[in-house]
């Protein structure tokens, strides 16, 4: 795992923040602090953080509304951090969108790899999700490349697969020629419109049955919808 992982811990006690903090570091992780659940939740809406460390008796605000504030916005992992006798609900915890809890006090070196654990795992949701696109009998695979409708394979040329994504990507969102020419060919000014129309009918051939995939909307443009 690289060295640019952000963590956001939100703890009120010094100690504790320093103990995290030097755990971390070992890693060459960086991690940013706030004292408090305002200050936790004002960090989190202003920076990107790949997880969050969040104690659950906080000044200010607490640790289970900064938890159900934050899923709200983001399904960052978190980890809530409890005191041993603390009256802690750990199914009311992952009912507010934590991932895991940690008992304090505890092992640096288990935090660590809890931690390691959720990013693993937050990393695999996010290939899955990124390299393959699903829409009606389209499938898209980003990684290859590869497009199959209703499992058949089609090739298309390089534009055309661009074309295809990008709408697929925004459906039922109207396109203009000039939109698709800047977002597809990345042409700022000076592009033919009827480029987008020619890869637009061939696109359309190669779909073959599902090519209704495909919608003009006269005098706009074109969107990709599945059709009802
Ligand atoms: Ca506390």
């Amino acid at each position: 795992m690289d060295s640019n992982v952000r963590i956001l811990v939100v703890e009120d006690e010094d100690k504790m923040r320093e103990l995290i903090k030097i755990a971390f570091k070992k890693e060459n992780y960086n991690t940013f602090e706030a004292i408090n659940g305002k200050h936790g939740l004002e960090m989190f809406k202003n920076a990107k953080f790949d997880i969050v460390i969040l104690d659950v008796m906080l000044p200010e605000i607490d640790g289970w509304t900064v938890c159900r504030e934050i899923r709200r916005l983001s399904n960052v992992p978190i980890m809530l951090l409890t005191a041993r006798g603390e009256e802690f609900d750990k199914l009311f915890g992952f009912e507010l969108g934590a991932d895991d809890y940690i008992v304090k006090p505890f092992s640096p070196r288990e935090l660590v790899a809890r931690a390691k654990a959720l990013l693993r795992r937050a990393d695999a949701r996010s290939t899955d999700t990124s390299c393959s696109l699903m829409l009606g009998d389209i499938l898209i695979n980003r990684l290859s490349r590869e497009i199959t409708i209703n499992d058949e394979p089609i090739n298309l040329t390089n534009k055309e697969y661009e074309l295809l994504l990008f709408l697929a990507t925004n459906p039922k969102i109207v396109f203009t020629r000039e939109q698709l020419l800047l977002k597809v060919w990345g042409y700022e000014q000076y592009g033919d419109p009827r480029t987008v129309d020619t890869h637009i009918k061939k696109l359309r051939e190669k779909m073959g049955d599902y090519s209704s995939y495909i919608t003009t909307v006269w005098g706009v443009g074109y969107k990709l919808e599945v059709p009802r």
